[in-house]
């Protein structure tokens, strides 16, 4: 099987679009720290461009790392942490940095599971939203782009842990 790649967002748009999240994030909490948490790998490049973006000294950065089992049609859908937050959450205004969403699960699961922390808010981020699988509606407070499907690679997103490099973000296609 052969892969091509199509380049579908080129870097200087989701330069441009990190930007204007970055100043909606800004105007939404105007002053004090905010806490950005990414989910690895996929978030790992965003994450880094994004708090780049954010013009303020208190800014606090972690991961959280989750495996995730059953996307077929026929399954529920399983989430488990294997690599969990690190720092202290509670009273903080948290904002949950997400690659893709997709089925909705991945998201769905880490922000119950960031509640537990108490976190004074909890406000979602996704580069992507990938609608035509979305098996639960997770509320997503800032969104850079959206797409109805097609798997996509780069920019941080994988595809057997080839092409995260990428600087711009493509749809694999295989063909014979
Ligand atoms: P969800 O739980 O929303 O179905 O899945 C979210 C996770 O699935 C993302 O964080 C990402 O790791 C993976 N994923 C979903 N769609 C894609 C895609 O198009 N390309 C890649 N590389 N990963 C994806």
């Amino acid at each position: 099987m052969k892969e091509t790649l199509l380049e579908v967002i080129p870097q200087a748009l989701i330069k441009e679009k990190i930007q204007e999240l970055a100043e909606t994030i800004e105007g939404d909490f105007p002053e004090g720290p905010l806490t950005f948490i990414g989910t690895l790998k996929g978030a790992f490049i965003f994450l880094a461009d994004l708090v780049r973006a954010i013009k303020r000294k208190e800014v606090e950065v972690d991961f959280v790392r989750v495996k995730s089992y059953g996307y077929s049609d026929t399954s529920k859908g399983e989430v488990t942490i294997t690599k969990d937050v690190e720092l202290k959450l509670e009273g903080k205004n948290v904002i949950l940095v997400e690659d893709i969403v997709d089925t909705g699960l991945t998201l769905a699961f880490l922000i119950k599971h960031i509640s537990l922390h108490n976190p004074k808010t909890i406000k979602t981020c996704a580069l992507i939203d990938k609608r035509e699988r979305r098996k639960v509606e997770v509320n997503l407070d800032y969104v850079g782009f959206t797409l109805e499907r097609g798997f996509l690679v780069g920019y941080g997103l994988d595809y057997g842990e080839k092409y995260r490099h990428l600087s711009s973000i493509y749809e694999v296609i295989k063909s014979e």
